[in-house]
C-alpha cells in the first residue's frame, strides 16, 4: 500500500473539489446522449476536450467511420485524453461509455436536468455512468496535480455505443491500437457494480437464429403441408425436457453476480412462426395457411470453463436428435453474436491496488465480482489483447436503466479516493 502521507493528501484533495465534481456530472447529464440513435457525441467529446486540455491532457477527438449507426447526422465520435507523466513508466487508463439508454416512462425528475437532491444527482445516466466518468476525471485531476512527478501516463476516454456493443466506441479504438499492451498497461471502467465491488469480467455470450422449415399449405388441409412451428415445438421440448436440466448442473467456479447467473443460461429472445404480424391498423382476419418457417433467435450465456465450440455442438446435437425423430424436419442455423468470456486475475496489478485502496478507505475487504452480461472489457481483452481491465465504479446496477437513475455524490468521492489511490500505487510509489 502506498504512503498513507501521500494518500491522507490526495484524499483531502479531492474533499475539496466536491463542488467540482458535482458541476462535472451535472455538465455531464445535461448533454443528452440517447443511444439509439446516438446522439450528441461529438458535444460530450468536445466537452470533455475542453474540460482536460487545458490540464495537459493531450486530446484527440476520434470517428468511428462506416461503424454500425455511424452516419453524417449520428456520427460516432470518442475521445481520448493522455497526460504524462515526469519520467517513463506505465500508462492507466480510465474508459467510460458516454452513451446512455432510452428514457421509458415514469420518470419525476427531469431526465437531462442533473438535479441535485441531498446526496444525490438525478438523470439519465447519472448510474450508468456519467457519475462514474465524472469521479475518474476528478481523481486523475486531483492526482497529476498532487503528484506533478509522477511515472508513465494517465488516460481517460469517452466512447461511444457501449450500450449497443460498443462497436463504434471500444471496440474501434482497439483496433486502432489505443488499448496496445505497450500504450496501455492498466485499464479501469468505472461502470456501476458497487462501491466495494471490483468486477474481474463477465460470461460468454453466443446468440444465434434457429430456423425450422416447413411447407406452405392450404390451411384446412394440414396434411397436404408440413408445419414449421410444430418443427420448433418439437425443438422447444428437447429444450425443456434435455437442455435447460443440464445447463442447470453446469456450475462456475467465476464470482457471478447475482448468485442465478452462476450457471450456463439460454434464453430464447424471440421466436416467430407462420404469417407476420398485420399492421395495428388492419382489421381483417388472417389467412389459411400452414407455416412454412419458424424462427427463434436464443442467447446462450456461457461460463469460463466451456468453450465456444461445445456451446454451438450442444445446440447443433440437439437439433441433429430431433431431425433423426421426425420426419421431415429440416433446420438452419446462424451465429448472430459471440463473446469469449473473460476473467482477469486476482493477482494482476490493477485488482490488487484497488483492491487495498476499498480496504483503506471503505474499511472492509473488496468483493470480487463477475458481470452476468459483457460490456466493453470484451473489445479491451479480445481486439486490445490486454488482460489488467476492470470495472470498478461508483453507482448502484440495479438503478442502471431505471426512470428517476441517480448518483450518489459520496459514493462518487469515495470512488474517485479509490482509483486515486490506485494511482499513487501504481504510478508514484
Ligand atoms: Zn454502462
Amino acid at each position: 500500500m502506498p504512503d498513507q502521507n501521500k494518500i491522507d493528501r490526495l484524499n483531502a484533495e479531492l474533499d475539496r473539489r466536491r463542488d467540482d465534481l458535482i458541476a462535472l456530472t451535472q455538465d455531464l447529464i445535461r448533454i443528452p446522449t440517447l443511444n439509439p440513435p446516438g446522439e450528441n457525441y461529438r458535444l460530450i467529446c468536445e466537452y470533455l476536450r475542453d474540460r482536460l486540455a487545458p490540464r495537459y491532457f493531450q486530446c484527440e477527438l476520434i470517428r468511428a467511420h462506416d461503424t454500425p449507426g455511424d452516419s453524417e447526422k449520428y456520427p460516432r465520435w470518442n475521445v481520448v485524453a493522455r497526460r504524462e507523466g515526469a519520467r517513463a513508466g506505465e500508462c492507466v487508463h480510465f474508459n467510460s461509455h458516454t452513451d446512455v439508454v432510452e428514457l421509458g416512462e415514469d420518470w419525476t425528475r427531469d431526465p437531462f436536468g442533473g438535479e441535485l437532491d441531498g446526496d444525490r444527482i438525478y438523470g439519465r445516466g447519472a448510474c450508468d455512468m456519467k457519475g462514474g466518468l465524472a469521479a475518474s476525471i476528478i481523481a486523475a485531476e486531483a492526482f497529476v496535480d498532487t503528484f506533478p512527478d509522477f511515472a508513465g501516463a494517465v488516460e481517460i476516454s469517452g466512447t461511444a455505443d457501449e450500450e449497443t456493443g460498443g462497436f463504434g466506441g471500444v471496440a474501434y479504438l482497439a483496433e486502432k491500437g489505443f488499448f496496445a499492451p505497450t500504450r496501455v498497461q492498466h485499464v479501469i471502467i468505472p461502470e456501476p457494480l458497487g462501491l466495494d465491488c471490483i468486477c474481474l469480467g463477465h460470461r460468454g455470450v453466443w446468440w444465434a437464429e434457429i430456423e425450422t422449415k416447413g411447407r406452405i399449405a392450404h390451411g384446412s388441409m394440414p396434411f397436404l403441408g408440413d408445419c414449421a412451428v410444430r418443427h420448433m415445438g418439437a425443438v422447444l421440448n428437447e429444450m425443456e425436457t434435455a437442455l435447460y436440466p443440464a445447463l442447470a448442473q453446469k456450475r462456475t467456479e467465476m464470482p457471478v453476480i447475482p448468485k442465478g447467473a452462476r450457471q450456463s443460461t439460454l434464453n430464447i429472445n424471440s421466436f416467430h412462426g407462420g404469417q407476420d404480424e398485420p399492421e395495428p391498423d388492419f382489421t381483417g382476419l388472417p389467412s389459411a395457411m400452414v407455416p412454412h418457417s419458424a424462427r427463434m433467435v436464443i442467447d446462450r450465456r456461457f461460463l469460463i470453463e466451456e468453450n465456444i465450440e461445445d456451446v454451438q455442438k450442444e445446440i447443433t446435437d440437439l437439433l441433429e436428435k430431433v431431425k433423426s425423430e421426425r420426419d421431415g424436419f429440416s433446420y438452419g442455423i446462424r451465429e448472430i453474436q459471440r463473446v469469449i468470456p473473460t476473467m482477469t486475475a486476482k493477482d494482476a496489478p490493477v485488482v490488487t491496488s484497488v483492491a487495498s485502496a476499498i480496504q483503506n478507505v471503505l474499511g472492509k475487504p473488496a468483493e470480487y465480482v463477475i458481470s452476468p452480461g459483457s460490456y466493453d472489457q470484451k473489445h479491451i481483452d479480445r481486439i486490445g489483447q490486454l488482460k489488467n481491465c476492470i470495472a470498478y465504479g461508483p453507482g448502484i446496477l440495479e438503478l442502471a436503466h431505471q426512470p428517476d437513475e441517480y448518483v450518489e455524490v459520496s459514493a462518487m468521492i469515495d470512488s474517485a479516493k479509490i482509483m486515486g489511490q490506485s494511482l499513487i500505487d501504481l504510478l508514484v510509489d
